[in-house]
């Protein structure tokens, strides 16, 4: 008897904790499923996204070994040609930036990046689409700042806010870029006068492949990605991203990130928690 009652009592004070335990591998198997789905999901949409642009491409060319003799007809399918291949570049680029974030070991590879130069690529990147429609670009706000992340990352969330404001503005508009350092974080805000997001569509924006009625800008050649990275980064840099819209107004995306402290400025407070 004396020799069993250990067993016993140990059994007693283990069965909830093991119950717990179970819990906890039960969840850890849901969320694992979930994973899962959304990757198998994931899969399933960029195979078929990069089905179409491959697919027009094939048409466009079919056409233009048939129209050889018409001079004007190859020149306009050629030119649809480049549209969809540009789209087929911009899909492969941001299925990597996604993947990349999916892999990064952010603590790993947190460093300082500075706004300043960010923001400056980002705006030159979109400097000739921007010119093409009279859109005037501008930069305002704090200089000097930094955060602490992925700089490939970080530059990749800015740029396609900018893009984005610029892809979905009328012509002879503005789109400003405002940075603004505040005690633990940065905030890089990209106001637009364009097009605008309706209320009911604001919350689905960020989901992968997600386009407000494609219709509207089949010209601007989307893929629905670039928002769902904006997230991505906010996410995985513990920071944020917020919008703001009003519909044939425009709109006004902020990104929230954790400020960079540099060592050599004794400003602690500074700091973001990791
Ligand atoms: P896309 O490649 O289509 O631009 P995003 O994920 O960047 O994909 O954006 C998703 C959708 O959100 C866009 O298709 C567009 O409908 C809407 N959107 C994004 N940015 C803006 C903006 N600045 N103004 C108006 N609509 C926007």
């Amino acid at each position: 008897e004396r020799e069993l009652a250990p067993p016993i009592m140990v059994n007693a004070r283990v069965a909830p904790l093991g119950s717990r335990l179970v819990l906890a591998l039960l969840e850890d198997r849901t969320r694992e499923r979930r994973v899962e789905a959304v990757r198998r999901d994931f899969v399933a949409n960029v195979s078929h996204e990069l089905k179409t642009p491959v697919g027009a491409i094939k048409i466009l060319a079919e056409a233009v070994e048939d129209a050889s003799d018409d001079p004007e007809a190859v020149r306009r399918f050629a030119s649809r040609m480049r549209v969809e291949s540009d789209r087929l570049a911009s899909l492969v680029q941001q299925v990597i930036e996604l993947s990349r974030l999916q892999a990064v070991d952010l603590v790993e590879t947190r460093s300082e990046v500075r706004i300043d130069q960010v923001v400056a690529e980002a705006v030159d990147t979109s400097a000739l689409d921007a010119a093409s429609k009279g859109i005037s670009l501008v930069v305002r706000g704090d200089t000097g700042l930094s955060v602490s992340g992925d700089p490939k990352l970080v530059a990749a969330a800015v740029s396609n806010l900018v893009s984005n404001a610029v892809a979905y503005s009328g012509e002879r508009t503005s789109v400003v870029v405002e940075t603004k350092g505040l005690e633990r974080t940065v905030e890089i805000s990209v106001v637009d006068q364009g097009i605008g997001i309706p209320t009911d569509e604001i919350d689905r924006i960020f989901e992968r492949f997600y386009r407000v009625d494609p219709a509207r800008h089949r010209s601007t050649g989307g893929t629905g990605l670039g928002l769902s990275i904006v997230k991505h980064v906010a996410a995985t840099h513990g920071g944020d991203v917020r919008v703001w819209s009003v519909q044939g107004q425009g709109s006004t995306f902020t990104l929230v990130l954790p400020r960079h402290v540099n060592a050599d400025s004794g400003i602690i407070t500074a700091e973001a928690p990791t």
